[in-house]
């Protein structure tokens, strides 16, 4: 983003492709992306994964939902995001850190659904409930979770989908250690954000960048996603990956990703009063 601004007008780049919305809401924000129009991202993108005017069309959906220790939490003790405050997870909970972009978005959502009382009451009831200091990605929590460090943690549902197809026997044996649970499936749905892209600003090959666009949205590249990155596709036409289906469905937020970017400014400033590290 920051190459992007200096360049300015002289930048080689046409297209940005980027995770996360409250990422692509940024890039948005400081004005290096420019509005598209296109009938066939319309179509093959749901209204929930793009910015409404445009800048930003999400490509790939993951899901951050609660992923447990099979041999010591039963899914019965599970239920929403908002019950991992309960002091019956006092020490159990590994988070990643207030630095990363998808715990961001997450707040930014429960900001959006619970309005921002209830949600730093609920960020600080998670503080209480941590089992270590926040540290490392979003893998390092699931591994957590498998050594017994803790028992519940959230992670993107591509981490855990790479670490059971990996060839890195320690990955898999960690990752055969824990379960999904798909959170508040009879309230807002499970955390969803996307991967996605924009047009640049000062693209010189505008039209090309959008059929590039065009082209990740397609069956052929929303199959890519779902097969190689075990992200589920955005086209809702295209199956996840077999991997992914194992987990069985489940009922994903319907608010509108751009959102997450919108709230992210407030999601932050929340998450510092509640001494999320
Ligand atoms: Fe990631």
């Amino acid at each position: 983003m920051q190459r992007l601004q200096s360049e300015g007008i002289n930048t080689p780049a046409d297209v940005l492709l980027t995770s996360d919305a409250g990422r692509l809401a940024a890039a948005q924000k400081v004005g290096i992306l420019q509005a598209v129009k296109s009938a066939a991202l319309d179509e093959n993108i749901p209204a929930t994964y793009r910015d409404p005017d445009g800048y930003w069309y999400g490509l790939s959906m993951r899901a951050r939902p609660i992923i447990y220790a099979k041999a010591r939490v039963k899914p019965e003790q599970l239920a929403t995001y908002e019950a991992l405050a309960d002091p019956q997870w006092q020490g159990k909970l590994c988070l990643r850190s207030s630095d990363s972009v998808y715990n961001q978005s997450l707040v930014a959502g429960m900001i959006a659904h619970h309005g921002e009382a209830k949600t730093e009451a609920w960020a600080k009831g998670l503080v209480a409930n941590l089992a270590r200091p926040p540290k490392g990605g979003d893998r390092d929590q699931i591994k957590a979770v498998a050594a017994g460090e803790c028992e519940v943690t959230l992670a993107n549902t591509y981490y855990l989908g790479g670490m059971v197809n990996s060839s890195d026997a320690t990955d898999k044996q960690a990752a055969a250690q824990v379960a999904v649970f798909w959170p508040d499936a009879k309230t807002t749905g499970v955390h969803v954000n996307v991967s996605g892209a924009g047009v640049t600003a000062h693209a010189r090959q505008r039209d090309n960048a959008v059929k590039l666009l065009e082209f990740l949205a397609s069956d052929k590249a929303q199959r890519g996603y779902a097969e190689v990155n075990h992200e589920y596709p955005v086209n809702p036409a295209i199956p996840p990956s077999a991997t992914l289906k194992a987990w069985g469905e489940f009922k994903a937020d319907t608010l509108n990703v751009a959102k997450l970017g919108e709230l992210n400014a407030a999601a932050v400033k929340l998450m510092d009063r509640a001494g999320w590290k």
